[in-house]
């Protein structure tokens, strides 16, 4: 199975992927955790990559497709894309590395979330700088700021403060936005009201990929 998880910054892909991922035999490929521990890393791409990151701009089409390419072309088993496509470029490219290989992308999962929550979550969001699991500081509440499977202090990630938050906002809005058209036309997306608690959202992905509703 072939799988595309769609929506803005802060709409839960990260969340998902991580429930659905023990559920689903599927390699879970996330471009800005790829981004990240190249930036980490100090490697060529990272550093071509840092600065787009920092803005809360897309990194150069090239920069992510040196990243990406390969590892979608030797995945096997199937795939669950999070935060890859993010324009219509990519996601032609995808569609074109996937049909070379007479492949295809089986759903794209979109999570619709508002505006307003978006900015709150992405707000409070922390992270372990172990795992990378994904805490809000609501779910904390006045528990210490640790991992509860690491133990490890959480952290922010750079990019989730006011200023870049905005514009990671603005760029999905003029360039991922409209992949929600490109892929409804192919009848292959599934909208979910991304606003339930994850695990609501992981059951209704869940129940839809069970029943392959027709879309
Ligand atoms: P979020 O979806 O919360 O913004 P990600 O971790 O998916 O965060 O991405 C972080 C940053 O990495 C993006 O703001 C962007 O700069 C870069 N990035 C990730 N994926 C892509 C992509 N497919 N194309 C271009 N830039 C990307």
């Amino acid at each position: 199975m072939h799988l595309v998880l769609l929506g803005s910054p802060g709409a839960g892909k990260g969340t998902q992927v991580e429930i659905l991922r023990s559920k689903l035999d599927l390699v879970h490929i996330a471009t800005g955790d790829l981004l990240r521990e190249a930036v980490k890393g100090r490697t060529l791409l990272g550093q071509k990559a840092e600065n787009f990151i920092k803005e809360g701009r897309l990194v150069p089409d090239d920069v992510i497709l040196e990243l990406l390419e390969d590892k979608i072309k030797q995945e096997k088993k199937g795939f669950i894309l999070d935060g890859f496509p993010r324009n219509l470029f990519q996601a032609k490219k995808l569609d074109e590395i996937l049909h070379g290989q007479n492949k295809g992308l089986d759903l794209v999962i979109n999570l619709e979330v508002k505006e307003s929550v978006i900015i709150e979550r992405l707000s409070g969001r922390l992270l372990c700088s172990s795992c990378g699991r994904i805490y809000n500081k609501e779910d904390l509440g006045n528990s210490n700021s640790t991992c509860r499977v690491c133990g490890v202090s959480l952290c922010r990630r750079d990019d989730d403060n006011s200023e870049v938050i905005k514009e990671r906002i603005k760029t999905y809005l003029k360039h991922t936005y409209p992949l929600l058209d490109y892929y409804r036309k192919k009848r292959v997306l599934y909208n979910i009201q991304g606003e339930k608690s994850p695990q609501e959202v992981a059951q209704e992905i869940m129940n839809f990929l069970s029943k392959k509703e027709k879309i």
